[in-house]
């Protein structure tokens, strides 16, 4: 499973975090997930309890928070969330000059940690 091997690599990037805080223990992990990052986050969470055993995120609380996807037109300047199929054409101009700046990624937002 594809969610599997996102927590695992995940997992060592939060433990990178935590041993440059001097953390002891993980109590919060928060998740960006785009609406079109292809992530299932029912498994996400499945694949969250199943690693975070015997590891320092045990006790943390898996937040995700969902991201719709946003494009950002480079002519016009507006970003527009779009809602229905992804498409690359700026819905206030038309134009086709335009980045997608949320919504196709997963990524870790923020991290609570104890440290005693
Ligand atoms: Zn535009």
């Amino acid at each position: 499973m594809h969610e599997f091997s996102l927590v695992s690599s995940l997992m060592m990037l939060i433990e990178e975090q935590a041993r440059l805080h001097n953390a002891k223990r993980v109590t919060k992990v928060v998740l960006g997930v785009g609406r079109f990052s292809g992530v299932e986050p029912d498994l996400l969470k499945l694949a969250f309890d199943t690693f975070k055993e015997k590891t320092i995120c045990e006790d943390a609380e898996l937040v995700l928070e969902i991201e719709e996807l946003t494009l950002r037109c480079r002519d016009c300047g507006k970003e527009s969330v779009l809602r229905e199929r992804p498409t690359k054409k700026c819905p206030s101009c038309g134009s086709l000059n335009t980045e997608f700046v949320a919504g196709r990624d997963l990524y870790l937002k923020s991290l609570e940690l104890e440290t005693d």
